[in-house]
């Protein structure tokens, strides 16, 4: 048996490298999972963890389907991020967004309808360069796109009509 997972805390210690698949919104529920599946003596491990259509999904090995003490805290965590947002941690729904269901609050949701809008109209669908332009273009009042949106409907909006300007090249 040498070279295999004996104890609890080994489990643990390899369910702690497993949070970077979490989005960070999430990583309290998950970091309170493990210890909790540590403090019931499960020796499951997390073969899979993150976000899937707003969902906290959640993979253990041995048991693909957990059972005993590992369901209902597993539950519990799933029920809480269902109603937690995926960026923030703070009060979120399950947002329906053109190519996704997300997770998010108010500010959030509006963040990744701007992106989604920046992607697919100056981005050819690139997510990753929507989302490096959000986080890094200052505009003319000293705010990223991202974190304009993020204040209310008007920032969103702003962040359209910017992204409109761009798309017609009268943005300078
Ligand atoms: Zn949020």
């Amino acid at each position: 048996m040498t070279g295999q997972i004996k104890e609890p805390a080994d489990c643990l210690v390899k369910n702690i490298a497993m949070r970077d698949g979490v989005p960070p919104g999430w990583r309290e529920i998950y970091d309170r999972l493990i210890v909790g599946l540590f403090q019931s003596d499960c020796m499951e491990l997390v073969t899979f963890a993150g976000a899937q259509g707003g969902e906290l999904q959640i993979a253990l090995a041995p048991c693909e389907v957990a059972t005993g003490p590992c369901a209902p805290l597993l539950a519990a965590a799933r029920q809480e991020a269902a109603a937690t947002c995926e960026d923030c941690g703070a009060e979120a729904t399950r947002c329906e967004l053109a190519d996704a269901v997300r997770c998010l609050c108010a500010r959030h949701y509006r963040v990744a309808q701007a992106e989604q809008a920046a992607a697919q109209r100056l981005f050819d669908g690139e997510m990753s360069a929507a989302g490096d332009w959000m986080a890094a273009f200052a505009v003319a009042l000293g705010e990223t796109p991202a974190s304009r949106a993020a204040l209310s409907s008007q920032g969103l909006e702003e962040v359209l009509t910017l992204i409109a300007r761009i798309e017609r090249g009268v943005y300078c």
